[in-house]
């Protein structure tokens, strides 16, 4: 028997407005690219999202079209998530620190129609836009004052004039609201396509399960891009709870950072370790914390116990946090229940170290190498499978992406190696995929290594990754030379160059006899990280 309620779809169009009803006053404030600082509350944002859904009418928006971003945190960004969605398109964020050719198979494979780009990428895009879909229009999120001289629409001309409502359709909820791809391993990044249904669950679980940095009147601080997988659904769940927003545009550096805060009064600020590191040193130049802070949110990366304790000691709640763009992304958060925090602090920093526990709507296993589940007692590793109602089903539009992820009851597999505590926190303790992390960016070793390869003195090699202080893990190339002759190191970094973007070029590069290899005769990284793993990077002095 079905129950007998109402089935109103869940859609993204209702947050907003939701919270431009109920939260009106509440602000959404944007360190701007023409260098100033702009204002606006949900009410007026709420506006402006319908006129600029009447814009991407206009402009041959049909239901189902991807629309592109290129853009930094910042209100223009979140109307155009709203205003995308809202009319039945697909918002596709595009991470602007991708190499060219990520970007140019990203923006092909999406197919996008439109891309809106904010004024610092137009250099970027008059580069590469031969290479993208012919037709593809591209409107600078700035007004005619700022205009660059091309073939480029005006975003504040597309709102010009138009409605301040707008119809938002009932779609169904299962309709494609986001489109963001992640790095794989090796080969080409992969997309996950989030729906209304979701986007708009995932919001109200991140609310929930969040209730410091989530509450009306407070000011939250999205350092995270809205380029990296939403924000980590801050741009929803800030105001589904009335929450404000404090978008700090291009500059993410300590010491822009901590004006920021200090100026807006910052209650919780969300971000990587490596934001939280330079943040830290500032604070350390100051001598004092930014006013106001009383809540931080890290992730992306194992936030060290050090930065955990330094912001704790003044007082500062830091919820460590882990998930992934495939889970939209939080999977789990580590604010301690009551019955943990009245723990003397080295032992409640401990547990902030831990990845945390699941949110409402996520369902964890651990298993071990046959795929049958391992104990939750704090001991047994094994690799990490997600359920949940903001997961995704599969890759966009890539079938053979799917093929080793989800397991026979469709779970799907993180390559995270993790134990889970009898308390229910997890701990993440190693990667099964062979990924370099650096400043909350992937780097694929598999990538580096295949170019090198290409190189006719490399006989072998391996990339891994080695901590370090500010980017938590660099690329080391560790290179066997042709018995002819050692290639040149610039020759190799001239060859990668070609492929990668700087930031992704190893730090180091040392020549070896051999490479250790496993029994099954794959390269051994977990030898070579042993042997590296204290290896001083050229900018570690
Ligand atoms: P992404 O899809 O780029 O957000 O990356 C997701 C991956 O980042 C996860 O599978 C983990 O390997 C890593 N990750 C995210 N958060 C954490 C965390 N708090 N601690 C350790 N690793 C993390």
């Amino acid at each position: 028997m079905l129950g007998s309620m109402m089935m109103r779809p869940l859609k993204i169009a209702d947050i907003l407005g939701y919270a431009a009803e109920i939260h009106p006053r509440s602000e959404v404030v944007s360190v701007r690219t023409e260098g100033d600082v702009h204002r606006q509350t949900y009410a007026q944002t709420a506006k402006r999202v319908a006129q600029l859904a009447h814009g991407l009418k206009t402009l041959g928006m049909e239901t189902g079209d991807r629309v592109a971003t290129l853009a930094w945190n910042g209100y223009r960004h979140f109307e155009l998530y709203y205003a995308i969605s809202g009319a039945g398109g697909v918002c596709h964020t595009i991470n602007p620190r991708l190499s060219e050719e990520q970007m140019t198979y990203i923006v092909n494979h999406a197919s996008d129609t439109m891309l809106f780009v904010d004024l610092t990428f137009v250099p970027l895009v008059a580069a590469r836009r031969a290479d993208w879909p012919e037709g593809l229009k591209v409107v600078v999120m700035t007004d005619r004052a700022h205009m660059p001289d091309g073939d480029y629409l005006c975003y504040e001309e597309l709102l010009q004039g138009q409605s301040q409502h707008y119809d938002w359709p009932d779609l169904p909820e299962e309709t494609a609201a986001g489109l963001c791809y992640t790095s794989g391993t090796t080969g080409h990044p992969k997309g996950t396509l989030y729906s209304h249904r979701s986007t708009v669950l995932h919001a109200m679980m991140v609310g929930l399960s969040l209730p410091k940095a989530l509450q009306p009147g407070r000011r939250v601080l999205p350092v995270v891009p809205l380029f990296h997988v939403n924000a980590w659904g801050l741009p929803y769940a800030a105001p589904l709870t009335g929450a404000s927003l404090i978008f700090p545009g291009g500059a993410l550096d300590g010491p822009s950072l901590f004006r920021l805060m200090d100026q807006e009064q910052v209650y919780s600020a969300w971000g990587v370790p490596t934001v939280w590191l330079g943040l830290e040193a500032e604070i350390k130049a100051q001598g004092r914390m930014p006013q106001g802070l009383g809540d931080m949110v890290v992730g992306g990366s194992a936030a060290p116990a050090s930065l955990i304790e330094f912001f704790e000691d003044d007082g500062v709640n830091v919820c460590h946090a882990w998930g992934m763009t495939e889970m939209s992304p939080i999977g789990t958060q580590g604010n301690l229940p009551d019955y943990l925090a009245d723990k003397p602090s080295a032992e409640r920093i401990a547990i902030k170290s831990k990845q945390g526990r699941r949110v409402f709507g996520v369902e964890l296993k651990i298993v071990d190498e046959d795929g049958a589940r391992l104990p939750h007692d704090g001991e047994a590793a094994g690799e990490l499978y997600v359920r949940g109602h903001a997961v995704t089903a599969g890759y966009y539009k890539n079938e053979a992406a799917n093929q080793d992820v989800f397991d026979a009851d469709g779970w799907f597999g993180t390559g995270d190696v993790a134990t889970i505590d009898a308390d229910g926190y997890l701990t993440i303790t190693d990667r099964a995929k062979d990924l370099i992390k650096s400043g909350g960016e992937w780097i694929s070793s598999l990538d580096l290594e295949n170019t090198v390869m290409a190189h006719p003195l490399v006989a072998n090699c391996a990339v891994i990754a080695v901590p370090h202080p500010k980017w938590d893990e660099r690329p080391l190339l560790i290179v066997v030379p042709s018995p002819a002759a050692r290639p040149e190191v610039s020759d190799l970094m001239d060859l990668l160059s070609e492929h990668f973007a700087k930031w992704q070029l190893p730090d180091d590069v040392v020549f070896v006899d051999e490479i250790p290899l496993t029994a099954t005769g794959k390269v051994s990284k977990l030898t070579l990280r042993k042997q590296f793993g204290d290896h001083k990077l050229p900018d570690m002095d």
